[in-house]
């Protein structure tokens, strides 16, 4: 072994001491047993701990990134929030910073929203080719293919500009009406249950159901990442991620029927 390997990289074919069932993925730095994916404990730096180690067993695959490569740690994550989302945001660190979440969020996003500018850039390409826009009187093209991929892209462009501030100012809200219901946590806290739960629209990838299917996923993980994080009951968490949209589809219909009073009222 040279002496710049890292001393916490079991030797492949190496089991989990508690699970022999799964692969090794480290070396405790503490007890100097190996443990699996699921009995990761809280990784401090260069040291990494074992559940045992740190029974808190504060862990989130995308965090060891470096280690894992980016991809990896990326499956990883998404596989576990997914599958399991009741350990998952258990073992979410309250800290940890806002970027890394943010990144995760995105990605996943991204995956979604490439999906289906892919089904549309099929559906209306087709279209193009088939039913190409007649010359209008004047004798000029209509728009072309390429002009409306590119609006298409430039619209893309902008959503993945403007999700930034968009998963800000919504941690922003929950976390105020998590604190109106009892919320224990801090709003980095609360940004990171946000951005992960995000993670649910990578759904998006499947074709047609995908983006419906990640948003009510997305609600779904948002109540146990609030749960957790801010110590609150299920139903308190249902109510304090369920208040935002309620009030947004509120003053919506509100404003409509304003709108429509008004207008016979003018009349
Ligand atoms: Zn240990
Ligand atoms: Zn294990």
């Amino acid at each position: 072994m040279s002496v710049n390997a890292p001393a916490t990289v079991p030797a492949s074919g190496a089991r989990c001491a508690a699970h022999p069932e799964s692969a090794a993925d480290a070396t405790c730095t503490r007890c100097g047993s190996f443990y699996c994916e699921s009995c990761a404990g809280y990784q401090f730096g260069a040291e990494r701990f074992c559940v045992r180690c740190d029974p808190g067993g504060e862990y989130v695959a995308w965090e060891d990134r470096r280690r894992l490569g980016t991809w990896t740690a990326f499956l990883r994550t998404l596989k576990s929030l997914l599958l399991g989302p009741d350990r998952f945001f258990q073992r979410m660190p309250a800290h940890g910073g806002f970027g890394g979440p943010l990144l995760f969020a995105w990605i996943s996003w991204l995956l979604a929203v490439g999906m289906v500018f892919i089904i549309y850039a099929v559906i209306v390409g087709g279209m193009f080719a088939i039913l190409p826009f007649p010359p209008d009187a004047a004798g000029e093209q209509g728009p072309t293919a390429p002009i409306i991929v590119g609006i298409a892209l430039a619209v893309m462009g902008c959503l993945a500009l403007g999700i930034v501030p968009a998963l800000f100012v919504w941690s922003l809200l929950l976390h105020l009406f998590a604190k109106i219901f009892g919320g224990a946590a801090s709003y980095e806290a609360t940004f990171r249950c946000h951005a992960y739960a995000s993670g649910a629209l990578a759904l998006g990838i499947i074709p047609f159901i995908g983006m419906t299917a990640g948003e009510v996923y997305w609600v779904v993980l948002s109540i146990f990442a609030v749960k957790h994080a801010h110590k609150v009951s299920t139903g308190r968490a249902v109510a304090i991620v369920l208040t935002i949209p309620l009030l947004c589809c509120g003053l919506y219909f509100v404003s409509v029927f304003g709108l429509a009073a008004l207008g016979s009222a003018a009349r």
